[in-house]
């Protein structure tokens, strides 16, 4: 790992650069950004939004959906809900597909 900032390098597990201070986070390709509630891509039914909701509570995903089916059946109110939650959580940005390091060009 290499430090974005400096360029040196920098221990995988550190959170900081040594050199210069800057906060190096660990790139993960796929996972979620950690914090920030989005609708991931995959998996999804819809729009993303019970499993987005499960992953950012870590809620059982099913469970989420079971509720939210319930909330259509009966209230009523589940599908104006799931609409709003579609246009106020953002969409997970595109994650590129892990490339091996074996041949160079
Ligand atoms: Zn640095």
């Amino acid at each position: 790992m290499y430090c974005s900032h400096c360029g040196r390098q920098v221990e995988a597990a550190a959170r900081f650069c040594p050199a210069c201070g800057a906060v190096v986070a660990p790139v993960v390709v796929g996972a979620p950004i950690f914090g920030q509630l989005v609708r991931p891509r995959t998996p999804r039914v819809f729009g993303g939004v019970c499993s987005g909701l499960a992953l950012h509570y870590g809620w059982d995903i099913t469970t989420v959906r079971l509720l939210w089916v319930l909330c259509v059946l009966f209230g009523g109110t589940g599908i104006l809900a799931y609409i709003i939650a579609w246009i106020v959580i953002p969409e997970a940005p595109y994650t590129l597909p892990e490339r091996g390091t074996g041949s160079g060009v």
